[in-house]
C-alpha cells in the first residue's frame, strides 16, 4: 500500500515538474521527450508519462500552452480540423483491377483495394476488422493521445469503390462511424492499451437519420464527409446517396486526361466519365478532388505537364484540389 502512495506521489511530482520545465523553456518534441526521461529518473517516476497524463496534471488555465508543446504532428489538425480516415472492407473494383493497383482482397496482401495493407489507414482496418465503428473510436483515440483536439472531424471513407458496394453496405458504415462519434466521451483518458478492442459488441440498431441528428450536438461533430470513388460510379443515383448519407467532397480517380492512357491501365472509364462526374457533382454542391497519376505507363514527361494544364486551363476540370500519386 505504502509503495503505491510513494509511486503515484512520484509520478505526480515528475508530471508537475515536467509541466514546471516545458513552461520554462521554448522545447521542441525531441526535447520534451528527454525532458521527461530525465524527471522521471530524478523522481524514480514509475513509468515515462503520456502527454494526456500530463495534461492531467495541469491547470485549465495553462493546459493550452502545454498543448501546443506537446501536440506531435501538429499540422495534422491545423486547419482546424481532425480528418478521420477509415477503410472499407477488402472488395473488388466492379471493372476489375487497373494495371497499377497494389493490393485488393484478390492479392498477396487480402487488403483493400488500392492498399497493400500496411498504410496506417489500412493496418487500422485490418487491427479492427474493417468495421467503422472501431476504427473511428481508435483514431479519436491515437489523436488524443498525441494532445490533438477532436471536436471538429471530417470523415474519409477509404478503400476501392465505396459508391460501388452495396446500398446497404454505405450506409452501415457510414452510420456506424458516426455512432462512433456519438458516443465517444471526452471525459475519459484515451487509452490505446494492449488488447484493447475498439469494435462494439452488439450494437443496438438505430436509423441513419436519428444518427445525424445526434451528431449535430456531439462533442465530436463530423463536419465534414470524403467519398474516395472512381468517375464510372458517380451517377445520379450515387451522388443522391452520398448526399443523403452527409457526403460533402468527393475525390474522383481521374489519373489522366489521356483517353488512350486509362484505356492502356484497365481503368473501366474514359474521359467523358471523369468530366461528366466532374460536373454532376459539382452541380449538386459538392468539392471535387482529383487524384492523378503522372508517369502512368506510356506517358511522357510532356503528357504529364499538359495533364495539369487541361485541369488548370479548361473549365470543364478545374478541381477544388489535387492529389498527386507519381508513378
Ligand atoms: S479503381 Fe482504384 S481501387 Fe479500383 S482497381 Fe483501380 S486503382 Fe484499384
Amino acid at each position: 500500500m505504502s509503495t503505491q502512495v510513494t509511486e503515484a506521489d512520484a509520478f505526480s511530482k515528475t508530471c508537475e515538474e515536467i509541466i514546471e520545465r516545458i513552461l520554462g523553456g521554448q522545447l521542441s518534441v525531441e526535447q520534451v521527450e528527454e525532458v521527461k526521461m530525465e524527471v522521471c529518473a530524478i523522481y524514480s517516476s514509475p513509468k515515462v508519462p503520456k502527454n494526456t497524463e500530463i495534461l492531467d496534471y495541469a491547470p485549465s488555465e495553462i493546459r493550452g500552452k502545454l498543448e501546443q508543446v506537446l501536440r506531435r504532428k501538429p499540422v495534422r489538425t491545423a486547419s482546424g480540423v481532425t480528418p478521420i480516415a477509415i477503410m472499407t472492407s477488402p472488395h473488388m473494383c466492379p471493372h476489375g483491377k487497373c494495371l497499377f493497383c497494389p493490393g485488393g482482397p484478390a492479392s498477396e496482401f487480402s487488403s483493400p483495394q488500392s492498399y497493400t495493407g500496411y498504410e496506417p489507414a489500412a493496418a487500422r482496418g485490418k487491427q479492427t476488422d474493417y468495421d467503422p465503428y472501431g476504427q473511428v473510436t481508435l483514431r479519436l483515440e491515437q489523436f488524443r493521445e498525441i494532445g490533438h483536439p477532436v471536436d471538429k472531424a471530417e470523415l474519409i471513407l477509404m478503400g476501392g469503390t465505396m459508391t460501388a458496394r452495396s446500398a446497404d453496405y454505405q450506409e452501415w458504415f457510414v452510420r456506424r462511424a458516426l455512432e462512433a462519434m456519438n458516443d465517444y466521451d471526452l471525459s475519459i483518458a484515451p487509452s490505446l492499451g494492449e488488447g484493447r478492442i475498439f469494435v462494439q459488441e452488439n450494437p443496438q440498431f438505430k436509423y441513419l437519420e436519428d444518427v445525424i441528428s445526434v451528431n449535430e450536438t456531439a462533442d465530436i461533430r463530423c463536419i465534414a464527409m470524403t467519398f474516395e470513388t472512381k468517375p464510372d460510379w458517380c451517377n445520379h443515383e450515387q451522388i443522391d446517396r452520398m448526399l443523403r448519407l452527409g457526403g460533402t467532397k468527393v475525390e474522383l480517380g481521374v489519373q489522366t486526361t489521356f483517353e488512350h492512357i486509362n484505356h492502356a491501365m484497365h481503368r473501366g472509364h474514359g474521359t467523358i466519365e471523369s468530366v461528366e462526374s466532374n460536373q454532376r457533382l459539382r452541380d449538386s454542391g459538392f468539392k471535387v478532388g482529383f487524384h492523378m497519376m503522372p508517369g502512368q505507363p506510356g506517358m511522357s514527361y510532356d503528357m504529364g505537364i499538359e495533364d495539369f494544364r487541361r485541369l488548370f486551363a479548361d473549365p470543364i476540370w478545374k478541381p477544388d484540389y489535387l492529389k498527386i500519386y507519381p508513378t
